[in-house]
């Protein structure tokens, strides 16, 4: 069938969008899937009310957004978009987005700063193979010192992860640790663990997440701080294969070969 049409929205983040926007873009398309749009925002202190992308004309939408609130009508737009059935997937910072904003936070189910807090809601917590809500009082969010580290499938049925590796090798990456939201209607699919050594958690945090949002599919990375992070193979393969399954509800790829191991780190080109 025809590309659909995804949009990604850029414009403010404390990472360097205007290198990763383009990135991500060619990720999406060369899957020959998507046809990729790009809404930049206006800077911080800008006028955010000239800020009205067209959302209804979209399969999805792609956040590299973390900065100032929208306005009220785009808020209401992007909320009744994702009810009504429209795909989000939200990457790396653009978790840090919005922490008053209500629906957003059921939309991407834990976020991080913004002064989170158990106020935001639990933290999910890996006890005796499940994800459970832990409510303890604390910071929503942190990360340690950058690394590679290991990615662990937590739901290999699922569409978006069926055929991959049960763990694989991350490039070097920022894990974010301690996540909290109201984490309502979200399955885990991939985690890692925040070692103590590396200044994490100790917990293993979840990276990879789908959420339900009324009618819409929500595909979570919590992974891609930098561009080392987006070259990684498992990277861009999740992104591509949660972007489809956001949009349709299903994956037709295929992992390539040279997804990354359990040992070895693979970069694209
Ligand atoms: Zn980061």
């Amino acid at each position: 069938g025809a590309p659909m049409k995804a949009l990604i929205i850029d414009g403010q983040n404390n990472h360097d969008w205007k290198t990763t926007t383009p990135a991500l873009k060619q990720i999406l398309e060369e899957t020959g899937l998507f046809t990729v749009d790009v809404a930049t925002s206006p800077p911080a202190k800008g006028d955010m009310s000239t800020f009205k992308p067209d959302f209804a004309v979209y399969r999805v939408i792609i956040s590299n957004y973390n900065g100032e609130p929208w306005s009220k009508e785009t808020q209401d737009a992007f909320e009744k978009f994702v009810r009504e059935g429209g795909g989000f997937v939200s990457i790396h910072a653009a978790d840090n987005s919005f922490p008053e904003w209500k629906a957003y936070n059921e939309m991407i189910g834990v976020g991080g700063w913004g002064n989170r807090n158990e106020k935001s809601g639990p933290y999910l917590r890996l006890r005796d193979g499940k994800w459970v809500h832990d409510t303890t009082p604390g910071t929503g969010a942190s990360h340690g010192a950058q690394h590679a580290f290991l990615v662990q499938t937590r739901e290999p049925a699922h569409p978006i992860m069926r055929g991959l590796p049960a763990e694989w090798l991350h490039s070097k990456d920022e894990l974010y640790d301690r996540l909290r939201g109201p984490a309502k209607h979200v399955t885990v699919l991939a985690s890692a663990l925040a070692t103590r050594e590396t200044r994490g958690s100790g917990e293993h945090e979840p990276l990879l997440m789908v959420i339900s949002f009324g009618k819409g599919r929500v595909f979570h990375t919590a992974l891609g701080h930098a561009m080392e992070a987006i070259r990684c193979v498992g990277f861009a393969t999740t992104l591509q294969r949660g972007t489809e399954w956001a949009a349709t509800g299903s994956v037709t790829q295929k992992v390539s070969a040279n997804f990354p191991t359990a040992d070895k780190v693979s970069l694209r080109p």
